[in-house]
């Protein structure tokens, strides 16, 4: 079994036309169930004057309204507590509760059944499978455990695999690293954010090489990090493993995937979800590639809390592509690009702060932390960037490239601020390192 080069042969390798019918399918059923049992999503449906009959094919699912994250905020006011009427089960089948961060506002809360539980463990063997995890990996799972979905399923699709998972829940970072080294541990999962973290203490505190430890293979998640090439490769190098990207959320699910491949973006496990892209400027849905939208994502088996049409502000582009592992499944260019929301117009250009990390990262010399400001100085925007200089190195030795890069890469200008090596904040989970001081507070 653990030859296989896919976790269901079928499902990944299915013609595309075959894998659209199935996507149909599963789309009129989790309509319907979701009509019939979601006081929420009715009420939405019928003010549409759409009924689960209309969805003949998967242009038709186009007419169905998007559901926007705060919707989700205003459902969870009102009974049964504290899901509120989008909840499709009676109470007492939620065998699980999970909230959002909130880091835009009110975390929305998120009920599954073991069903649901039991199904985004197996979208996480998918991923894992893809990776190369097989049964004799030791799996290091550095991450605290609790009301955040993170590594959860990671954790439980590893077990599901074989592997052996090594829960690294309330030890600190300097802990974690020991317990890695004495255990062999082959493989992890954290976000890029934390794995440049881990691999700095290892390195300064501990006075271990992160290379010499023997992480083969390390899943990230939760920010876009696997998928900006500089940042990517920073990780690779510091733990000498491969390092492959994955994207999913709370209310939707784990829909994607980087495999062995490393096609330079994500599959979209397209048997679990269907995946629409829209022009943020037109409205208009993108089929093609070469050009990048907002995703808007339907997890096509998740029962209690169902997420239909969930306009996720994750900026995504089709590849044109197909991906040499034989998946079928279609592949995003370079990852999830950003979040919708992130991306601003500075003195009329579009920025993604993304576009900055690429160069930070890609530049020897600059410590892995960064921040980015943009504020204005009267009527004008200005974008600050904080960065760190390694040990040793000086301005003068990269500041011509650092400004030449982010002109080439951006077409901004920036007010750039030179700290010491170890003054700007860490993060131990997803790092906060975007401000928009122009708008206001929510
Ligand atoms: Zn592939």
């Amino acid at each position: 079994m653990s030859d296989h080069v896919y976790w269901n042969p079928i499902l990944e390798t299915m013609p595309r036309e075959k894998l659209q019918h199935l996507q149909l399918c599963k789309f009129k059923r989790i309509f319907k169930w979701t009509y019939e049992n979601s006081i929420f999503h009715r009420a939405l449906y019928k003010k549409a004057g759409i009924e689960p009959g209309d969805i003949r094919s998967l242009d038709d699912v186009r007419n169905i309204p998007k559901v926007e994250k705060s919707m989700m905020q205003m459902i969870q006011n009102k009974d049964p507590f504290p899901y509120g009427d989008a909840l499709c089960v009676p109470l007492e089948e939620v065998s699980i509760f999970r909230q959002t961060s909130g880091t835009t506002g009110q975390p929305v809360y998120q009920p599954d059944t073991w069903q649901d539980w039991e199904w985004w463990s197996e979208c996480w063997a998918y991923i894992l499978w893809s990776q190369g995890y097989r049964p004799k990996d030791r799996v290091f799972i550095p991450f605290g455990y609790n009301i955040f979905v993170a590594f959860w399923a990671g954790h439980y699709a590893a077990e599901k695999l074989g592997c052996e998972v090594v829960p690294g829940g309330v030890l600190d970072t300097q802990a974690r690293l020991l317990k890695i080294q004495e255990l062999s541990a082959t493989a992890m999962m954290a976000t890029p954010t934390y794995i440049l973290r881990m691999a700095d203490v290892a390195k300064n505190k501990l006075g271990i090489d992160p290379s010499k430890l023997s992480i083969n293979k390390i899943t990230c998640a939760g920010e876009p990090g696997a998928g900006i090439p500089s940042t990517k490769k920073r990780m690779q190098d510091a733990f000498g493993a491969k390092v492959y990207d994955h994207s999913g959320a709370t209310e939707i699910g784990a829909w994607s995937f980087e495999c062995q491949d490393q096609p330079n973006g994500m599959h979209v496990n397209e048997a679990m979800f269907l995946v629409e892209i829209e022009d943020i400027e037109t409205g208009k849905m993108i089929d093609e590639p070469g050009k990048s939208g907002k995703m808007i994502i339907t997890a096509l088996d998740r029962i209690a809390q169902p997420c239909i049409r969930f306009d996720s502000k994750d900026v995504i582009e089709w590849d044109s592509k197909t991906c040499s592992c034989g998946r079928t499944f279609r592949l995003i260019k370079g990852g999830v690009q950003g979040r919708a929301d992130d991306i601003t117009k500075v003195k009329g250009v579009l920025l993604s702060p993304v576009a900055i990390e690429e160069v930070v990262r890609s530049i020897d010399g600059l410590g892995d932390e960064f921040e980015i400001i943009v504020d204005k100085q009267g009527d004008i925007d200005r974008i600050k960037l904080k960065v760190e200089l390694m040990p040793d190195v000086s301005k003068q030795q990269i500041e011509g490239k650092l400004k030449d890069q982010l002109r080439l890469k951006t077409n901004l200008g920036y007010l750039i601020e030179y700290y010491d090596y170890g003054q700007l904040p860490r993060y131990e989970v997803k790092a906060k390192r975007f401000k928009d001081l122009r708008k206001k507070p929510q």
